[in-house]
């Protein structure tokens, strides 16, 4: 099976977190042969996946409905935002379960290589969120690679024009880790010993 239609599916699979080009045609040839109980379910998902599933308006999170869950959370303390970069740094902490503030996804950071620049970051819902003067502290939590470093650093300076505290995580990251590959353990450790910025 070596057509256009195999090969564009794959190259689109091929791009998904984790997979290459070898396991994307597998997975191409595994979905032709078990349409009724994958390919079908499959596609049926992916669809409700496109419908149901948005970016918060507030936050920047992915769940149903306009306002994510966390946001319309009473019992989060809304004067604590957590800056992160990506929705997986999000789960990552929520896995530490020690952490019941609230949010804010930037999706990504300032990078050179991907090219993404200050007009790519939801910021300004951010500084919205900001001059509602609900918020206290800003907890910086960026990776600690150099593109996390430097987005956390620019985020240190723009969020100096508003009445927050601004701290970052400290201790038990290790130097070029992103949040989504540690374990609960360090993240909850990181929160507890963060520092101002
Ligand atoms: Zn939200």
């Amino acid at each position: 099976m070596s057509n256009n239609l195999v090969e564009n599916l794959s190259k689109i699979i091929s791009k998904l977190p984790g997979m290459g080009p070898r396991i994307a045609k597998r997975i191409v040839l595994h979905l032709a042969s078990n349409k009724d109980k994958t390919l079908l379910p499959l596609i049926a998902n992916l669809q409700m996946l496109d419908d149901k599933i948005h970016n918060c308006e507030t936050c920047g999170n992915l769940d149903e409905g306009r306002v994510c869950g966390i946001c319309l959370n009473q019992n989060r303390d809304e004067s604590l935002i957590c800056v992160i970069e990506e929705v997986a740094d999000l789960w990552a902490i929520e896995r530490a379960e020690n952490y019941r503030g609230k949010y804010h996804v930037l999706g990504g950071n300032l990078s050179a290589i991907s090219g993404k620049t200050i007009e790519d970051l939801n910021l300004d819902s951010l500084y919205s969120r900001l001059k509602s003067g609900k918020v206290i502290e800003v907890i910086i939590a960026t990776s600690a690679t150099i593109d996390g470093q430097t987005t956390a650093h620019f985020l240190a300076e723009s969020l100096k024009e508003f009445n927050v505290k601004t701290t970052r995580l400290a201790h038990g990251i290790p130097i070029g880790s992103e949040l989504d590959y540690l374990d609960e353990g360090t993240i909850s450790i990181a929160f507890k010993t963060r520092s101002e910025f």
